[in-house]
């Protein structure tokens, strides 16, 4: 790279389909000539990728352009918080700021490239072979999400990225696969499958065939999970709603091609704060199903996020949520506390909002019951033999994950080991000891 190359610092928060927008954009300027830099400071320009989703999300995207503002001056802003540009407009007036170049919305790549291209022109010659085929990523090299789709056709009243992002629309499978291939080619041993609605696949365009090498493939979950599971890569399949055709893919995780992982966003269990909350996949027996899957792929983590404190849930709403926990026993659970997002249809309901203390109480419930769960489970983990991944190298002790964690999300494996481990190697572990959280274990 010359030392004329335009320089351009990214901030990217946000959930990992954020991510993804994120590692897109970077590879086209990469492509394109300008360098990535760490610090503010000294860029041509900021970009900020915001997230837009609960309060908490706007007021740190919000602190991030602000950052930006201060410490460069040029900032172009893109990410789910774009599409409501009214609160950027109203922290950051434009008279004010006139160096906030431009606001674009999710997945508006070619809206913040050209953003780019006005503030700090393209150097003349691009650099295109300085891109590895595989693109840039910002996650570590030993794994990669794969965006299988955007947008989602549910509704759920608490949510608004269908306003946001818009309906389904789901990537071929061609081309999903041959992004998948090419991590795996450039050093990616385990891809995380993402998407808003990651069973939905393939729905918006009638699960169409596509080619991939010599064969056609379906854009149908199960099609798709069965082609990655042959790549020679760990695969995790994050946001699967409980649909039935889920139970075809157990089958997958009890043959080993798929990792028996599965990240379903349940959100509540009471029947009436579902149906308030328009889940999808919304099923009475939901604990039978999981209870089969585990007959059928007994490795099998669940993980799950809940929200505590719904607009009109009742003391008996939240008491049968503690139950359906203890019964399900699932393998990693995060909570939130209902926070209303502008826009989200939940605010209109008429439901009686949950008073704080009280939302702060079944939050603590909660969290209390499920680390008993989660230390009971990891507890029994103790004596066995697991594949662990590395993602942090150490001198003497390793950590990494099982494939029941998830990287960023869910607990770590400490591995202790007599020769030096590298980031990617995956390594079986004999697990000795086990914390809420997290387990301890040496490399055999
Ligand atoms: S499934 Fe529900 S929560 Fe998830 S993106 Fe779609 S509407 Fe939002």
């Amino acid at each position: 790279m010359t030392q004329t190359s335009p320089k351009i610092s990214f901030v990217s928060l946000g959930c990992p389909k954020a991510l993804v927008d994120s590692e897109r954009i970077i590879t086209q300027l990469r492509a394109e000539g300008y360098e990535l830099t760490r610090s503010h400071a000294g860029a041509d320009a900021v970009i900020v990728n915001t997230c837009g989703f609960l309060d908490s999300a706007k007021a740190e995207s919000l602190a991030a352009i602000g950052n930006a503002l201060k410490e460069n001056g040029k900032v172009i802003v893109t990410g789910c918080m774009g599409a409501e540009r009214a609160d950027i407009d109203a922290a950051f007036p434009a008279l004010q700021n006139p160096n906030l170049l431009a606001i674009t919305g999710p997945q508006a790549y070619e809206s913040v490239v050209q953003a780019v291209h006005s503030a700090v022109p393209a150097p003349h010659d691009p650099f295109v072979d300085l891109v590895p085929p595989q693109g840039v990523k910002l996650t570590p090299r030993h794994y990669a999400y794969l965006k299988i789709s955007e947008g989602c056709n549910n509704r759920c009243s608490f949510c608004i990225i269908p306003k946001l992002r818009g309906d389904l629309v789901s990537r071929p499978a061609g081309e999903v696969l041959r992004e998948a291939e090419k991590l795996v080619k450039a050093g990616v041993k385990e891809l995380l499958v993402i998407s808003q609605d990651t069973s939905a696949y393939g729905v918006d365009i009638r699960y169409a065939e596509s080619q991939f090498g010599d064969r056609q493939v379906r854009a149908k979950f199960l099609d798709l999970a069965r082609e990655l599971g042959e790549l020679g890569a760990w695969v995790r399949l994050h946001y699967v709603y409980p649909y039935p055709h889920v139970d075809d893919v157990i089958e997958l995780m009890a043959e080993g091609k798929v990792l028996p992982y599965l990240d379903i966003p349940f959100q509540h269990a009471s029947p009436n704060v579902l149906k308030a909350m328009k889940r999808p996949g919304n099923q009475e027996k939901t604990l039978d199903r999981i209870k089969k899957w585990r007959e059928i792929a007994p490795d099998l983590a669940i993980r799950s996020t809940f929200i505590v404190g719904f607009p009109g849930e009742t003391e008996e709403d939240f008491e049968f949520l503690l139950d359906w926990l203890t019964e399900a026993k699932l393998d990693r659970v995060g909570a939130f506390k209902y926070e209303p997002v502008r826009g989200a249809v939940a605010n209109d309901l008429g439901l009686p909002l949950v008073p704080a203390e009280v939302q702060e109480n079944r939050y603590k419930r909660f969290m209390e019951r499920q680390q008993a769960i989660s230390a009971r489970i990891l507890r029994n983990k103790i004596g066995k033999r697991l594949q662990v991944i590395i993602d942090e190298a150490g001198p003497t002790v390793a950590k990494g994950r099982s494939k029941a964690d998830a990287p960023e999300i869910d607990g770590a494996v400490y591995v202790s080991s007599r020769r030096p481990l590298r980031v990617g190697d995956i390594v079986s572990v004999k697990i000795e000891k086990a914390d809420t959280y997290d387990l301890h274990g040496i490399a055999v």
